[in-house]
């Protein structure tokens, strides 16, 4: 085993952790980034990804990978993923308030998923701050879907919020397309290995085609993760895939630093926003 990821396995179920992990949620430590997404044919700004982030008093700004094992093994990822559902919310209604009509996605956990009151409290964050149902996106791991027939009937109840439903990591998995075929899927993203050797994995390549032609055929909106090079962009657009993500476009920001994205973006692109 690698040093960090045994450093991370011992961590995990580390008491220490958890107890600060419950103070930071207690004491605002809390934050979201939001990474830019872009539509892949007339380069349009259509949505964030809302990204979780602890900014440590002394470590300052910690990835989730480092922490969302803790969150995921005590539980406490219920309560932080209510704080991520009723912020980005906010954030996404305060946006649209202000003209700015995108989507704003948000990733769930399989825990918070297995919780029966995940679609009514979805229903009660969207009503609390107004935003528009169609413009959040709850992001679910392939791997939390994969063999979870007994989720559906939450799905369907996530679905009659309103919402849209995403597959994050898409194409990892054996058998990813039967869950296309039987759960109410919107977008599938697909996962980021397949995108960053696009160029030199023939395998990798033909993936990426067979995963766009998979989305199409089941009417699904296509979205290639992790594009940081104009060659990704080129050959991802030319396989008609519709959404991009990556550092190629922006890298995640607060929401401040992203409504000045957005009016750079509006003079770059020459669109109005
Ligand atoms: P994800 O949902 O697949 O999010 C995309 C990750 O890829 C983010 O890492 C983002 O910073 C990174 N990324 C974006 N563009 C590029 C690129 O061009 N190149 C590279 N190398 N990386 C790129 P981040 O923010 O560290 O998040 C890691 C994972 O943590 C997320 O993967 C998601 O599964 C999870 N996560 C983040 N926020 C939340 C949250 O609020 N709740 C839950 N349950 N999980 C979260
Ligand atoms: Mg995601």
């Amino acid at each position: 085993m690698a040093a960090d990821a045994e450093h991370d396995a011992s961590r995990r179920g580390d008491p220490d952790l958890a107890e600060e992990l419950e103070r930071a949620l207690a004491e605002h430590q809390f934050l979201l980034l939001y990474q830019p997404t872009i539509d892949l044919k007339d380069d349009a700004f259509v949505g964030v990804e809302a990204l979780l982030r602890w900014r440590h008093p002394i470590r300052g700004t910690i990835s989730p990978d480092e922490f969302l094992p803790v969150l995921e093994s005590t539980g406490l990822i219920n309560a932080v993923g209510s704080w991520v559902l009723t912020t980005a919310c906010r954030q996404g209604a305060d946006w649209y308030a202000r003209g700015h009509r995108f989507s704003v996605s948000i990733n769930v956990s399989r825990q918070q998923l297995e919780q029966p009151s995940l679609p009514s409290e979805v229903a009660r964050a969207l009503a609390d701050s107004t935003f528009d149902p169609r413009h959040l996106v709850l992001e679910f791991s392939e791997r939390t879907l994969a063999g979870g027939a007994e989720l559906r009937a939450t799905l369907e109840r996530l679905k009659e919020t309103g919402v849209q439903l995403a597959i994050d990591d898409f194409g990892m998995e054996p058998g990813n397309a039967s869950l296309l075929e039987s759960l109410p899927i919107d977008i599938v993203k697909i996962d980021r290995t397949f995108v960053s050797d696009l160029s030199t994995s023939t395998s990798h390549a033909a993936r990426v085609h067979q995963l766009v032609q998979l989305g199409q055929l089941r009417h699904v909106q296509t979205v290639a993760q992790g594009i940081e090079d104009d060659d990704q962009r080129l050959r991802l657009q030319s396989e008609n895939v519709d959404v991009g993500q990556g550092f190629l476009f922006s890298v995640p920001h607060d929401a401040e630093a992203i409504d000045r994205f957005l009016e750079d973006y509006a003079i770059f692109s020459g669109k109005p926003l």
